[in-house]
């Protein structure tokens, strides 16, 4: 994967069309959590630094192609200025007049590019109307570049195009992850469902030498065993799915690891009375909840082996004690192993993140991406628009 960088891109003086992931949550007008704007001020200051001219383009919310005033970008002016620390200006109307008013350095904010139907029809139309106010395209949205849309498509044709620095850093870790890894690599994947994972599963079997696999989806493949998982989270109709991919991973010579032992309880609640059992003893009446020490402790040995780390999926229900222990555990041994440069780590999904947090390890990962449905499709393998649009 070759792309450009800020770096290989003559900036002084130009209008660079920077499309962001500024999607930010607003209550009552203000803005409640600023990680999207902080993770792209690497990229602001160094264009600003460079003496460029910089339009941010970004979409808020799911106005489908019209004009909502409550999905406005205008409302996340100030929380911008303040997390880029400079005065962001607003355009809703005339792009032309308001780009001719910067100078070097200024930051300039266009309207919510999805008010414009133009935007998730990737229409070339209005990517070349954007194109025409500017002379660089530069994307700094790993978030969004699983959609081919005009901001994160069709315009990167239109101009010299590059990526921006949390961008380079996405794709850095995740061709490190799993583009050329250092072998052998171990992959977790955990969560809920087998359903909702089994591109990502197929995919992996292919790629990576131990397929570590846990929370609820780990109770499918043990019920394709004739292990009897009694109340636990189970997709009963994905058994036969289930020993495909197994055997898909046999082929490949993919080392699949199931939990040995886990945590049962007849309720689900934080701290309900439980049991450690061996999964062959889960009791009637009782659901697997967490995997369990000895589970926990081949992992530990697996990664132990292992350079490079992907990971995806809570290994139990963490959001409720004591189903937090292998997850935690497991995260902060994967976050030693980083620490002391034994191990790449790289994680991504939704409620990881929050795990990965809940254990304390964010900061000890080589890198944990906040990217959501980009960082699954990156994971199924799939080529996503907007990092093949940077690629050429
Ligand atoms: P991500 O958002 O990181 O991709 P998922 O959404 O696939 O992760 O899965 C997270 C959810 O899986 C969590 O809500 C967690 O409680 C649930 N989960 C994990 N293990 C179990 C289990 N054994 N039984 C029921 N739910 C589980
Ligand atoms: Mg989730």
């Amino acid at each position: 994967m070759t792309f450009k960088t800020l770096d290989d891109m003559n900036l002084r003086g130009k209008v660079v069309l920077t499309r962001v992931d500024v999607n930010v949550p607003v209550e009552d007008g203000r803005v409640t959590d600023t990680t999207r704007i902080d993770r792209i001020v690497p990229t602001i200051r160094d264009l600003r630094a460079a003496g460029a001219r910089t339009v941010l383009l970004a979409h808020f919310g799911r106005p489908k192609g019209k004009v909502v005033p409550d999905m406005s970008l205008r409302q996340i002016v100030p929380a911008l200025s303040e997390g880029l620390g400079v005065e962001v200006g607003f355009a809703d109307g005339d792009y032309g007049d308001a780009v001719g008013r910067m100078q070097d350095g200024d930051v300039l904010l266009f309207e919510n590019v999805r008010f414009n139907p133009g935007e998730e029809a990737d229409d070339e139309g209005f990517a070349r109307r954007l194109a025409s106010v500017g002379d660089i395209y530069c994307n700094d949205a790993f978030s969004a570049a699983h959609r081919a849309h005009a901001t994160t498509h069709a315009l990167a044709r239109l101009l010299p195009s590059c990526a921006g620095r949390s961008m380079e850093a996405e794709l850095t870790a995740l061709e490190a992850a799993l583009g050329t890894p250092k072998p052998p690599v171990a992959a977790v994947v955990g969560g809920a469902k087998v359903s909702t994972k089994l591109d990502l599963l197929s995919n992996l079997v292919t790629r990576v030498q131990h397929l570590i696999i846990g929370g609820g989806m780990a109770n499918t493949f043990l019920a394709a065993q004739g292990i009897e998982v009694r109340k636990s989270l189970c997709e009963h109709d994905l058994l036969d799915t289930a020993r495909q991919i197994a055997a898909k991973a046999e082929t490949a010579g993919c080392a699949i690891l199931l939990p040995r032992d886990v945590v049962v309880a007849a309720e689900f609640r934080a701290d309900p009375p439980t049991r450690t059992v061996k999964v062959e003893d889960v009791p009637e009446g009782h659901m697997i909840l967490d995997a369990g020490p000895d589970s926990v402790a081949h992992i530990r040995t697996v990664l132990d082996g292992c350079a490079t780390l992907v990971w995806n999926g809570p290994l139990g229900a963490f959001e409720m004690t004591p189903f937090d222990a292998a997850t935690t555990a497991a995260a902060r041994h994967a976050a030693a192993l980083t620490r002391s440069g034994d191990l790449i780590s790289v994680a991504g999904g939704g409620d990881t993140v929050a795990a990965l947090r809940h254990a304390g390890v964010v900061d000890d990962f080589t890198y944990i991406s906040t990217a959501g449905g980009a960082f699954l499709e990156w994971m199924e393998g799939k080529t996503l628009p907007g990092v093949a649009a940077l690629s050429q």
